[in-house]
């Protein structure tokens, strides 16, 4: 998954430029940069990599979630339909607009079932945000029809899913707005950074003006720009753009070698009848970031999991059950609304309500479920290697089992 594997005298080259002028700044000081505009460089290779108009590059994908919300005109009171299992970025974004987040299930697309987000909808609903993770997609079409019935916004949580594509669309072009994250174990990095992608002209211009305090960049003198709305500071600086830009030009050659990587390692656990795969919508489009597997039982995994620390080959493997970044069972600070300051009236008591919530229906997904990062460095002989311990500890549980029963 990570593009820092490759780090390398692509990366040096873009960044120097920037340090040979000086400016690291995106905005102004057009003569000493000398023609070097790197973010401006990348939007558009993000515009044209992706195939949407418009791209605005952000400090973060935090930055570009939160960019995205604002700029669909989200706020106060608003509920944001989105799934139990994703980063916790997703959920700060929402409170960060003064927004409300409405946590549904998820289903063995590993993202957001679509009855759950009908059964989600009330009054006071604007925008479905499904979070396309570990490389795959939400099943777009059901979310894109169920959008069009209620008039929601559709916003599409691409971080994780660099490069993947949903009937030969690009995640994260498909709905009102897409965001990507560029952080350091992101498909392509910055280091830090995120983009909002988007086809709306409107979309974009509010992203732009929102992302750095409002300015409508209309001029040539900064400082006589005017500010048509109030917006915050989530610029990227020459610095990180300059890395993405590097690294997007290697994004074709990640995604062949993960698909490679992904295909070899699938073929290894599908010898194993008890292990079942997780379900893609659109085949084609996955960006094999991840593979993702089933057991027939929590039981099973959690032994499992269990067994592959004992012997040392869990790294690289994620029990989302039992991770604390990545799933509701244990988001404890947002189920005891645990916020430095106060939340607003809806807020708390949409969370308020969180901890008695039923997501038994996503437990008995996720509590199955370890998702096994594609490496870029790894050999055929590493992946075989790999494939196969696993392989002999799931066999190994289930023949236990067995003896049990
Ligand atoms: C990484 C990630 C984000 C946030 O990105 P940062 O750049 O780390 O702020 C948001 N959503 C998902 C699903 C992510 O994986």
């Amino acid at each position: 998954m990570p593009g820092f594997e490759f780090f390398g005298d692509e990366e040096r080259k873009e960044v120097n430029d920037v340090l040979e002028t000086g400016i690291m700044m995106r905005y102004g000081f057009d003569g000493p940069r000398k023609g070097v505009w790197k973010a401006v460089e990348l939007e558009k290779a993000i515009t044209e990599t992706f195939g949407c108009k418009h791209a605005q590059l952000v400090s973060s994908g935090t930055a570009a979630l939160t960019t995205a919300l604002a700029a669909l005109g989200i706020g106060a009171g608003d509920e944001v339909i989105m799934p139990s299992f994703t980063f916790v970025a997703s959920f700060e974004a929402v409170l960060s607009v003064g927004a409300v987040p409405i946590l549904v299930d998820i289903d063995e697309t590993l993202t957001v079932n679509p009855e759950a987000v009908r059964q989600a909808i009330t009054p006071k609903t604007k925008c479905i945000m499904p979070v396309h993770m570990c490389g795959s997609m939400a099943d777009m079409d059901a979310l894109q029809q169920i959008c069009a019935e209620h008039n929601l916004l559709l916003l599409e949580d691409a971080c994780q899913s660099i490069g993947a594509t949903y009937k030969g669309k690009a995640l994260g072009t498909i709905g009102d707005a897409g965001t990507f994250s560029f952080d350091f174990v992101k498909t392509i990095t910055c280091a830090e950074g995120g983009a909002v992608l988007t086809n709306n002209n409107d979309i974009y211009i509010k992203c732009d003006g929102y992302s750095d305090h409002g300015h409508d960049h209309l001029g040539v003198d900064r400082g006589a720009d005017l500010h048509p709305f109030i917006g915050y500071n989530f610029r990227i600086s020459e610095l990180h753009a300059a890395v993405g830009l590097a690294q997007i030009r290697k994004l074709s050659k990640f995604l062949a070698i993960q698909r490679k990587n992904h295909a070899q390692l699938k073929a290894i656990l599908s010898q194993i009848p008890e292990i079942t795969f997780r379900s893609v919508p659109d085949a084609h489009g996955d960006s094999c970031t991840f593979l993702s597997w089933f057991l027939p039982t929590a039981d099973i995994m959690r032994d499992v999991v269990a067994e592959l620390k004992a012997k040392s080959i869990y790294a690289g493997n994620f029990y989302w059950f039992d991770n604390n970044w990545h799933y509701i069972r244990k988001w404890h600070h947002l189920k005891n609304n645990a916020t430095l300051g106060a939340l607003n009236d809806s807020q708390m008591a949409t969370l308020a309500k969180l901890d008695s919530t039923d997501f038994s229906a996503s437990d008995a997904v996720i509590s199955r479920c370890i998702s096994t990062a594609i490496s870029l460095t790894w050999t055929e002989e590493q992946i075989q290697d790999k494939g196969n311990k696993i392989a002999a500890v799931i066999k190994q549980v289930l023949q236990q089992k067995l003896q049990e029963a």
